[in-house]
């Protein structure tokens, strides 16, 4: 008995861990990218010795030093308050309008859950308005925190494309050697580069970053600009399979509804307070319930 809740104790823990490695690892990378980033205005991106420096002005420095910790606050407050917002049903009064079109029943929870809520198997209990799980941050986007997801996401792809730019150099300074199969090693598996030998730390670690920076925006892109299709459209990742859209508002409609009242500001800024207008229990309905035919053949 004692062995098995030793046991169940260490899977808990090693399941914990396994939760917790995509924040801290994403935490680790964008810190690494400010650094390099920092590093390269700094020294105004001298990455070879005999290379002509670009002359900065202190000014100009320090904009874009400005520019880069505005959107690393950006990033990691947003991300910090969407995980400390709670978006279940836990705590929340839903009401007795359990027989009201749209409630099901949750057999997990054992409730009545309010329409566009569903159950999340990794969260274990009924989110509202439920988007996704979202595996990086190891935790569901639902009506509540999905202001801070979207304001994470914009300002990770912004930063990301300032990454990418002022990462040019690097890969300027590796093909400089023209298109060998050494510099286009280094770009694809530096890794590989690294442990036989071939190029030093510091080359690998500009040319890992670079390339995390590529790869970071090209997938961050992705899902910024699904979730903004979906946002001006009034569904979830849930609703999107689906032609119908019952629960559209309009453009505008749509975008009140899920950032809040102050909707064209408060991305700017997580401290920007914007009220969101519903409860997340009950939902204007604009369109037809009913399953979507196509899905039905
Ligand atoms: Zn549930
Ligand atoms: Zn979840």
């Amino acid at each position: 008995m004692a062995c098995l809740s030793f046991a169940g104790r260490v899977w808990n823990r090693v399941e914990k861990t396994c939760h917790q490695m995509p924040i801290v690892l994403n935490t680790v990378l964008v810190f690494s990218i400010t650094a390099e980033v920092s590093y390269l205005v700094l020294n105004e991106a001298p990455l070879q010795l005999d290379q002509k420096k670009t002359q900065w002005s202190m000014v100009w420095k320090t904009v874009h030093l400005i520019a880069q910790y505005f959107m690393l606050g950006n990033i990691t407050w947003n991300a910090s308050l969407f995980l400390k917002t709670n978006p279940s049903i836990r705590g929340v009064f839903l009401g007795s309008d359990a027989m009201a079109q749209g409630w099901r029943y949750c057999y997990t929870c054992e409730t009545y859950t309010p329409p566009r809520c569903s159950h999340c198997y990794d969260c274990k209990v009924c989110v509202l308005r439920r988007d996704h799980h979202c595996v990086f941050f190891g935790q569901c986007v639902g009506y509540r925190n999905y202001r801070y997801f979207i304001s994470c996401l914009l300002f990770m792809w912004t930063g990301l494309l300032y990454a990418v730019v002022m990462n040019a150099e690097v890969f300027i300074v590796v093909l400089k050697e023209g298109v060998t199969l050494h510099s286009i090693m280094l770009l694809l598996m530096p890794w590989i580069m690294l442990v036989s030998g071939q190029v030093t730390a510091r080359a690998f670690a500009f040319a890992f970053i670079a390339d995390t920076c590529v790869l970071g925006f090209l997938l961050v892109a992705a899902f910024l600009f699904f979730h903004l299709f979906l946002l001006l459209r009034g569904q979830t990742t849930r609703e999107w399979y689906s032609i119908r859209r019952p629960y559209n508002l309009g453009i505008l409609g749509n975008l009140r509804h899920s950032l809040g009242t102050r909707w064209y500001i408060c991305w700017l800024c997580p401290l920007i307070s914007s009220p969101l207008p519903g409860d997340g229990i009950h939902f204007q309905v604009t369109g037809s319930l009913e399953p979507d035919p196509k899905r039905l053949r």
